[in-house]
């Protein structure tokens, strides 16, 4: 039997035919990059292939780091194995990545979601002999309605409170569902106001050329008579913050998929909980595993356990993985996603220099395949 084609090592998941990780948790060499939330897309990397989209979040988050960026589809080589990235639906920019070789065939999902949400490239199931997916909500309580039924609901929510002379705050993570509920917002009710690190977010998006609606940064002048009636964009990080109070009267609601679960509104003391997820939920999870008609599929990162039970019990070869990816719906979110200043300066004692590209024996880089 042919060697995998794909390692789980303390790194992070390791194509040694390529000698490339996708995803790394530590620094490494060579790393492919499914999409530019911080537990996906990590600092310290010599060199870094992304998609297009990608680029200026990456660069905003990162700082100066060697990045080569590619189309959906397009192909490059690495020591002889063909990397490609596929729409994976989760946020602008996201991919699953797939490789190849000697007609051996990996998919690796990183997040992703199967609803079109208008936003991002929709998810394309790509065909493989091997799947490794997340299932974040991999429970079959978790089943989200057609966005715009939810969109009706949150603009509806909005007009109320607008109608009664206070503003509403919707909190939601800022790289996927802030520019998704920006994107769906009914303007003709108010105008929409941005905290600073979801601004900066869509000032990158709006760099890379993605269009987005009108919005008017918070500033501490912004004073809270101007704010009344509209709409104020805000992350999870500032719940409960002077930031967030001094625009009282509001509403606050809340997006996630894990409000589908009970007592999560509360717990997060939102006046309005939203169930609105950038990943697949449970049918959505299990019909793109059956799309790729694969032969295994390995759990990385959500209800891991359970979910592998499931999909074993339906004729899956299901493997559950240890991997140190996050969950970027929780208000426990991993660190530095949502700081206002993102790092910029390599650690103490690390240099970082794109020249050691060049004096790799392999030639460093990503090669374009013939
Ligand atoms: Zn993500
Ligand atoms: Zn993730």
């Amino acid at each position: 039997m042919a060697k995998p084609l794909i390692e789980f090592t303390d790194n992070g998941i390791y194509c040694p035919q390529g000698k490339f990780y996708i995803d790394p948790w530590k620094p490494v060499d060579d790393a492919v990059i499914t999409h530019a939330h911080s537990d996906h897309a990590r600092w310290g990397n010599k060199r870094y292939l992304a998609h297009h989209l990608s680029r200026e979040v990456l660069l905003y988050r990162l700082g100066d780091i060697s990045l080569q960026t590619i189309e959906y589809g397009e192909k490059v080589m690495k020591n002889g194995v063909e990397i490609s990235l596929h729409p994976a639906g989760h946020v602008i920019g996201s991919a699953q990545v797939r490789i190849e070789y000697k007609g051996q065939v990996w998919v690796i999902s990183g997040d992703y979601k199967t609803e079109d949400d208008g936003v991002c490239a929709p998810f394309e199931p790509v065909k493989c002999h091997h799947f490794i997916s997340e299932c974040t909500f991999g429970m079959p309580v978790f089943q989200w309605k057609p966005q715009q039924q939810l969109f009706d609901e949150v603009n509806k929510w909005w007009r109320g409170n607008a109608e009664n002379n206070i503003a509403t705050v919707i909190v939601g993570y800022l790289l996927g569902k802030a520019q998704r509920i920006l994107q769906n917002l009914d303007l003709s009710i108010g105008k929409v106001y941005t905290h600073g690190v979801i601004e900066n977010t869509n000032e990158a998006l709006r760099r890379n050329g993605i269009i987005l609606n009108e919005t008017h940064r918070i500033t501490p002048e912004t004073s809270k008579d101007e704010v009344r009636k509209c709409i104020i964009l805000a992350p999870p990080s500032s719940v409960g913050t002077p930031w967030m109070r001094r625009f009282q009267p509001y509403s606050f609601g809340y997006c996630s998929g894990w409000m589908a679960l009970r007592g999560a509104k509360r717990r997060r003391a939102a006046d309005r909980g939203f169930i609105l997820s950038d990943h697949a939920d449970w049918s959505g999870l299990i019909s793109a595993i059956d799309a790729t008609g694969c032969e295994k599929v390995y759990l990385t990162h959500g209800y891991t356990a359970p979910f592998a039970r499931y999909l074993s019990e339906i004729g899956f070869d299901a493997h559950e993985v240890h991997t140190l990816f996050g969950d970027d719906e929780s208000p426990n979110q991993t660190p530095s996603e949502d700081e206002e200043a993102p790092s910029k300066s390599p650690p103490e004692g690390e240099t970082f220099s794109a020249e050691l590209s060049s004096s790799s024996p392999s030639g460093g880089g990503w090669e374009e395949a013939i």
